[in-house]
């Protein structure tokens, strides 16, 4: 390690011991360095002498950053490392990330891809950005297939009759009118119902239940989520004339979770639901009983032809290379059962504020920082589709990006896929990030978040803080998904690793993240 940082660190050490509350200021800004004062209450000689020498110290620190000494291999001077830490501390005191969070999901609420709610969320965003004073804020629009809901309703015709708690998974087609009854063919597992044989299901709604568990990383979820995004055209493969799911999430509550799905064009499509977990257990204790459950679906969605969505750009202009871009955002579309508080509204509140802090710093960076603000991801990843789309002619423009998008939870590691070059980059930012808790994690890891997965999947270079999901599934895609759940100071946990992220990668002379060769 070198001087300058060994001292740095050693500074640190000193200053959390002996500086023990900062001057809280409601709106922080770096125009000013942030102050700090001592406590006189309960403070030892022994701690006075310790902060007359730290602050002597941190005198002969600061003497060492002016001539910006650089940290070897990182393309990154101690002076902007310091102004990471700095960025990453102050964050810590306090963020409006929830303030962001509370106004989106309050003054817009749940915000379905192409309707007009994500619209009026697309409108709240430009001018939340265009009040923090970003360069320039802009939105990209596409069109999409509108879809909405309309009414859901069910229940047990036989042989213990009553009323089940359910709700269409997102592009669903509807029942007939007068709704759809049948016998359940009962699976315990989509691997179940593909053994099935076709046409055995004729006449047959078909239910598949499953063994989803929470875990930190949300494991299960890209595994038995997929009976939620196939299941329908498989199940009608084998003659049924609807599909019902145990809803792919964790808790216990009598709460359906909703999420996208697609038909295999090579199928009929019929009608799908999800039902609660305590209404699933229901369904499985009376086949327990050898006892076919007979059940009767009413669901009315309606597909409503070509609508708009479009993802809210907003960047810092980079100071020495504008046109290489950092990304950082959330997407700003949520499923219309809830609020959209955990789902994004976290991740939108976060990158928010962590923009707005560095637009205080009142300094650029040297490459510009894109925050983006993703449209219609529920329903397909739309908004990163489309950006992609846009962008192919500037692809390796893009240094590096991440999205927040896994919650309100705190971060507990870093993945990332960068080249050699970069790497000690990304061992920098994840030494930066381990006093919040954030374990360093594996190099080989193509991932940053849902919206990038079309830039990462062509090449772009990857880098993703990973969030503790152990209940995240619980509140996902359901009515439960509100700001309630929600701990600012966990938000702020966030911002301060996604600022160190953001002020490093968008000041490293190094610009060779290491993008694939790109198949056209
Ligand atoms: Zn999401």
């Amino acid at each position: 390690m070198p001087v300058a940082g060994f001292c740095r660190l050693a500074w640190a050490k000193c200053r959390a011991r002996v500086l023990n509350e900062r001057i809280k200021e409601s709106d922080l800004t770096m125009r000013e360095p942030p102050q700090y004062f001592v406590s006189t209450k309960r403070r030892c000689p022994f701690f006075r002498c310790v902060a007359v020498f730290s602050v002597a110290f941190s005198l002969l620190i600061s003497t060492v950053q002016v001539y910006a000494v650089p940290v070897s291999g990182t393309g990154l001077d101690a002076l902007t490392v310091s102004e990471a830490e700095a960025l990453r501390d102050d964050a810590l005191t306090g963020t409006k990330a929830f303030q962001w969070v509370e106004n989106l999901t309050t003054e817009v609420g749940p915000r379905l891809a192409g309707s007009e709610a994500e619209a009026s969320a697309r409108a709240w965003a430009v001018q939340a950005l265009a009040d923090f004073g970003f360069d320039r804020v802009w939105v990209e629009s596409f069109p999409l297939p509108g879809w909405e809901r309309g009414l859901e309703t069910g229940y047990v015709v036989a042989p213990y009759p009553q009323p089940l708690t359910l709700t269409s998974l997102g592009g669903s087609v509807a029942t007939p009118e007068e709704g759809v009854e049948g016998d359940l063919a009962i699976f315990t597992s989509l691997q179940a119902l593909e053994l099935a044989a076709p046409g055995s299901l004729e006449g047959k709604i078909a239910y598949v239940g499953h063994a989803m568990r929470s875990t930190q990383s949300g494991s299960h979820y890209g595994y038995f989520g997929r009976l939620r995004r196939e299941g329908a055209s498989i199940a009608a493969s084998k003659g049924a004339k609807a599909l019902l799911i145990r809803s792919i999430g964790t808790d216990s509550h009598r709460m359906p979770h909703t999420g996208s799905m697609t038909y295999d064009p090579e199928q009929p499509k019929i009608a799908a639901a999800a039902l609660s977990n305590p209404d699933a257990d229901q369904i499985e204790r009376m086949a327990a009983r050898g006892k076919v459950p007979r059940v009767k679906l009413l669901l009315t969605p309606r597909f409503l032809g070509e609508v708009t969505s479009g993802n809210v750009i907003a960047d810092i202009r980079g100071s020495v290379a504008p046109e290489e871009v950092v990304i950082i955002g959330g997407h700003l579309d949520s499923w219309d059962l809830g609020t959209g508080a955990i789902d994004d509204g976290a991740g939108v509140g976060i990158t928010m504020e962590v923009a707005r802090r560095i637009l205080s710093l009142n300094k650029r960076p040297r490459r510009t920082i894109r925050l983006i603000l993703w449209g219609a991801e529920e329903v397909g990843l739309l908004g990163g589709k489309a950006y992609l789309e846009s962008r192919k002619e500037h692809l390796q423009h893009h240094v590096i990006g991440t999205e927040s998008d896994f919650g309100a939870g705190r971060i507990w590691q870093v993945t990332s896929r960068v080249s050699e070059q970069a790497q000690p980059v990304v061992d920098l930012i994840s030494q930066l990030v381990e006093p919040l808790g954030i374990a360093p994690g594996p190099g080989d890891v193509a991932s940053s978040g849902p919206d990038l997965t079309p830039m990462v999947s062509v090449g772009m270079p990857a880098f993703r803080f990973v969030q503790d999901g152990r209940d995240y599934f619980d509140l996902h895609h359901t009515p439960d998904d509100t700001l309630d759940k929600i701990a600012s100071q966990d938000l702020d946990q966030s911002v301060a690793a996604y600022l160190v992220f953001a002020w490093l990668a968008a000041n490293t002379e190094i610009n060779d993240w290491g993008w694939l060769p790109v198949n056209n």
